[in-house]
């Protein structure tokens, strides 16, 4: 009898130990998923580094349009629907940027996330929007409002702004990784102003093939002529090309540039036809591969500064 307690007594234990065992580890089950990364997706490679830099170790990002493509128009692939189908959150840039064949609306329709309480962030929130200049298109804005710094770190505040929203938990984690991010952009701004103020005013004219610098042009003093206005209309037609022609002879410049993500050939048509050389290569709609010059949204900003400033 009391050898029949004693074992009764260490089965008892034994269970306890075992549901213990198991209640634990249903604990450390639910603290992983709590670790469980952010499922962030952006429209394209810069907001992708501008997200990253706020979100640090907290998200992971899948972005649409790859590095080095056009984001104006872009064809989600099946892999791209199911990310944003499951995305905590999804940044896009607004002004007309993800228009062309409606692809981003679209896309948002299919993922379930075109409601007006979906987690949907537009970047450009704030930002003073450019209009296009081409006769019948003046009532469409500009998108290309991240080649002014001072809009990058509007997006930066959009990007922390969303992510508190979505995960006010690791609020503190997003408002400090905001605050140096931030700081750095404020740097390369007041830089590139310094920088551009030592070029005379008659110099200050920069020529691409798409008409991305209107924001750049207004925050850093400069001019700027292009061969068409916007991607995702006719580029390069010979209307275009006698246009910017007539204006290379008016005004003279040493160079032209032409964009990593646009195909060169119709500014090397228009260097052939004036003389002009092609100078330098500038980063407008799309970061530079990983390992590259202009592989972050700070690094590519330097690069089209140095860039400018050496072809000028
Ligand atoms: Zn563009």
């Amino acid at each position: 009898m009391h050898h029949y307690l004693k074992l009764k007594l260490a089965l008892i234990s034994l269970m306890a130990i075992v549901l213990m065992a198991g209640c634990s580890e249903e604990k450390q089950g639910s603290s992983e998923t709590k670790e469980e990364k952010l499922q962030v997706v952006t429209t394209y490679s810069i907001l992708y580094d501008i997200v990253k830099n706020v979100g640090g170790d907290r998200v992971e990002i899948h972005s649409l349009a790859p590095v080095g493509s056009n984001p104006h128009e872009y064809d989600p692939l099946p892999v791209d629907i199911q990310k944003a189908t499951d995305a905590d959150v999804i940044f896009y840039n607004g002004l007309n940027l993800e228009a062309g064949n409606s692809w981003f609306e679209k896309m948002l329709e299919t993922a379930g996330k075109a409601s007006e309480d979906a987690p949907v962030y537009r970047m450009s929130e704030g930002v003073e929007a450019k209009h296009l200049t081409t006769k019948g298109k003046e009532e469409e804005e500009d998108p290309h409002a991240w080649l002014d710094i001072r809009n990058g770190i509007k997006y930066a505040e959009n990007a922390r702004d969303g992510l508190i929203e979505v995960d006010p938990e690791h609020a503190a984690v997003y408002e400090e990784n905001a605050k140096v991010y931030i700081k750095q952009l404020q740097e390369l701004h007041e830089q590139a102003v310094a920088d551009f103020n030592k070029v005379p005013e008659e110099k200050r004219f920069i020529v691409t093939s798409e008409g991305a610098f209107k924001y750049f042009s207004a925050a850093y003093n400069f001019q700027a002529g292009y061969i068409w206005e916007i991607n995702s209309e006719n580029q390069g037609t010979p209307e275009q090309v006698t246009k910017i022609v007539e204006l290379i002879k008016a005004k003279k410049p040493s160079t032209l540039f032409v964009e990593t993500s646009i195909d060169p050939r119709s500014m090397e048509m228009v260097s052939s036809e004036t003389g002009v050389p092609i100078g330098g290569t500038l980063y407008t709609d799309s970061l530079g591969k990983p390992g590259e010059d202009g592989d972050t949204y700070i690094k590519m900003m330097k690069s089209n500064i140095k860039v400018i400033l050496e072809n000028l």
